[in-house]
Order: C-alpha cells, then sequence, then structure tokens
C-alpha cells in the first residue's frame, strides 16, 4: 500500500473538517431544537468534537442557544436553533408583465416579497426594477443587504446555466441576453439562474408534494406551458438543460392556433393562457348570448356564473392536457404529477375531461402508480429560486465572517 504524504492527510482532514462543519450546521437548520447530544448521536462524531464546531458557529453568529429541553435527570441539555435572519438570499421570478422579487432567510423562509409589474420586453429596465426594490425589502426582512448572500432567478425560456444567457424566450420575448452578468453587476452578487418549472418542481421537492419522492413532474399551465422533472433525485435538464419544452411538444398536425414559438399543434398554443381566450372568441357563435371573457379574471367571473362558453372550451382544454400528461408519464413514470400555474383556478372544470382521457389512454401500471395532484405552494417558482441560491450559500465553510 501507498503511504500517503503528510500534506495529503492534512488536506484530507481539512476537508473532513470543512464537511462536519457543514454536517453539524445543516443538522441545526433542519432539526432544530436540537441539541449537542443529539447531533452527536445523529451524525456519530464525538461530543467534543460537536462542542467545537458549534462554538465556531456560535462565534460567527449563525447558531444561538434557545433554552434547554426537561430534564431526564442529570443536567438539562441546552438546545441550539440557527439564527435564521443572520443571512439571507434574493430570490426572483420572472414572468410575461411582472417580476416577483423576494427576500428569504437561511430557512428559505419569504421574510418579504414584492410583485412588480413592468414592460419585461426590456432586461434592463427589468434588472434596474429588481435592483432599486432591494433597499425597502431588505428593510422590511430585517435582513441587511450586506447579508444578501446570493441570488436565485427562475425564468421561463431556454436558459443556458453555464453561461448565464438566457437564450430565448417567447413569452418574455428575449433573445441572447446575458441575464446572469447584468444581474450580477446590479446586485453585487452571484446570481444563479434555472428555468421557473424547473425552479418549482425542486421546491417541491424539498417543501411540498415531492417530499419523499424521487420521481416528479412539475407542469406549469399559463401563459406559456412547460415541465420542471426530477429524476433519482436530480433536475432532469437534458443537453443544456433545455429538456421538458413541453409546451412546444407537437401534439396535433393541425390544430389550435399559431403558438408563441411560430409553429401550429404545440400544446401550449392549444392550452395555454392566450390561446384560451382565442378558442372562446371563435366558438362563440355556438353559444349565442353567453359573454366572452377576456382576461384570466373574467374567465374565473365566468366560471362562477356557469357560462356555458368557458365550461365547453375548458372541456376541450381539459382533453388536451390529458394528452400531455398520459404522454409524460408514459415517458418519465414519476411518482406524482404536480399541476401549478394560473389555470389550475379552474381544475374543477377541466379535471373531468382530463381524467377521461387518463383513464381511457394511460396504461393501467402507470396509472395505478402516478398520483396527479394540484400545487398548494402559493409561488413555487420563487421558492426554488431561493432554494438554489440558498445551497450555494450553505455548502460553505463560513456563512458569514465572524458577527460583531
Ligand atoms: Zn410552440
Amino acid at each position: 500500500m501507498a503511504v500517503r504524504s503528510l500534506k495529503e492527510v492534512s488536506g484530507n482532514s481539512q476537508v473532513m473538517k470543512v464537511r462536519n462543519k457543514i454536517l453539524v450546521r445543516n443538522l441545526i437548520r433542519t432539526e432544530s431544537p436540537i441539541s449537542r447530544n443529539k447531533i452527536a448521536k445523529i451524525t456519530g462524531l464525538s461530543p467534543s468534537t460537536v462542542t467545537g464546531i458549534v462554538r465556531e458557529l456560535m462565534d460567527e453568529g449563525i447558531v444561538w442557544e434557545v433554552g434547554s429541553d426537561a430534564s431526564t435527570g442529570g443536567r438539562k441539555p441546552v438546545n441550539l436553533a440557527i439564527k435564521s435572519e443572520a443571512a439571507g438570499v434574493v430570490g426572483m421570478r420572472l414572468q410575461q408583465g411582472y417580476v416577483v422579487v423576494g427576500i428569504m432567510d437561511l430557512n428559505n423562509e419569504v421574510r418579504a416579497q414584492r410583485r412588480l409589474a413592468i414592460d419585461t420586453s426590456r432586461p434592463e429596465k427589468v434588472v434596474r426594477l429588481i435592483s432599486n426594490s432591494l433597499p425597502e425589502l431588505s428593510l422590511e426582512a430585517n435582513i441587511p443587504l450586506d447579508r444578501c448572500l446570493r441570488a436565485g432567478l427562475a425564468s421561463p425560456g431556454l436558459i443556458n446555466i453555464e453561461t448565464g444567457i438566457l437564450e430565448r424566450s417567447v413569452n418574455l420575448g428575449w433573445q441572447n441576453v446575458p441575464i446572469r452578468y447584468m444581474l450580477e453587476q446590479a446586485l453585487g452578487m452571484p446570481v444563479y439562474l434555472e428555468n421557473v418549472s424547473n425552479a418549482a418542481v425542486l421546491a417541491h421537492q424539498l417543501y411540498g408534494q415531492g417530499i419523499g419522492h424521487s420521481n416528479m413532474i412539475y407542469l406549469t399551465l399559463s401563459v406559456g406551458i412547460s415541465a420542471g422533472v426530477i429524476m433519482n433525485g436530480e433536475i432532469f435538464g437534458g443537453k443544456g438543460g433545455y429538456a421538458c419544452e413541453v409546451g412546444h411538444m407537437a401534439v396535433s398536425t393541425a390544430d389550435g392556433f399559431v403558438c408563441n414559438c411560430g409553429n401550429k399543434g404545440c400544446l401550449e398554443g392549444l392550452c395555454g393562457l392566450k390561446n384560451i381566450l382565442k378558442l372562446m372568441t371563435s366558438y362563440s357563435s355556438r353559444f349565442k348570448g353567453a359573454t366572452v371573457p377576456a382576461s384570466l379574471e373574467e374567465m374565473v367571473i365566468e366560471v362562477e356564473n356557469g357560462n356555458p362558453l368557458v365550461a365547453a372550451v375548458l372541456e376541450e382544454i381539459g382533453a388536451w392536457l390529458g394528452i400531455a400528461i398520459v404522454n409524460l408519464v408514459h415517458l418519465f413514470h414519476p411518482d406524482v404529477v404536480i399541476l401549478g400555474g394560473e389555470l389550475t383556478l379552474f381544475y374543477e372544470r377541466l379535471a373531468k375531461s382530463m381524467h377521461q382521457v387518463l383513464v381511457q389512454r394511460m396504461l393501467p401500471e402507470f396509472r395505478s402508480r402516478t398520483q396527479i395532484v394540484v400545487s398548494e405552494m402559493l409561488d413555487p417558482g420563487l421558492i426554488g429560486a431561493g432554494a438554489i441560491a440558498l445551497q450555494h450559500v450553505l455548502n460553505k465553510e463560513t456563512i458569514l465572517e465572524q458577527v460583531p
């Protein structure tokens, strides 16, 4: 057996030290309140190693003592918790016509957020608006801006995560926008990008209906239609991270309006919000006297009014979405398909025809093993953007330099 050099051995022990510190810090973050003894039991580290790491974390201002459990005899064990507001991240979610900006703490809890309306076709204006919103958000979040350490952006479109360039978003009207560089210059912190459906599926895996599952699909049903897929616990991006652009999956040879991408027969060209509104106009002659809604908000009102035109269109859309889900389930065999986005407001109206298609066309072996659920998260894209930024904070040995 080769004898390793002293330098190599000490290098490895340094790696172990960093790994142990991150392990203990993450355990306190996820399991708090937790005692030093319990940390030692769970991690298998010696009590003295745990005590040393905890002292370091307390000196950094990241961990504090939060009282003790009832004594079972002897000295009461003191519990520890993460000081979640000691640092934070910026989460951003971009959508046609607005951007949501939030500041999250070390537990990825949203401390403050704004939904800012803007003409999103001008990237430089979007970046300026985000940057200008941060001082006020930081005050509200009670996390100083210089302690917001990383930022994550969830955006629609084809994003090259390596170059930081949003290569194309038909909904935003962007092409080859170096959005990561622009945001890093404006915000003064490292920025990480992710497709909004990928961010949303990650949020569900960490905090929502995907907990405990390794294979899942999040389907965004909105102005655009897209999917985020987690396979074997990891986001499935395919070559360049572009996989699962299901909105432009060809589901028909001729039906539907021209999609934003220029083709006909795309899923988004049939079931995207704009196309649903167009479909109602084109069917209106069949439903004389029925109001034709011109927006999502008007659709909500008309559904409540029992408008037969809206009901007929939603029934047709439900069937198309059923076809999309059948295809996705046969391709990926997920444990769960989570439906999200504004169109889920109409889930009750979409569900009947959707489930008829699922029953008719999905192989029973798949149908019995895949759950279809509606997302219960308010803004999974934003939460996912925060989670991505936070991962890059929490994998560092020291979150902050020592706090006075
Ligand atoms: Zn298309």
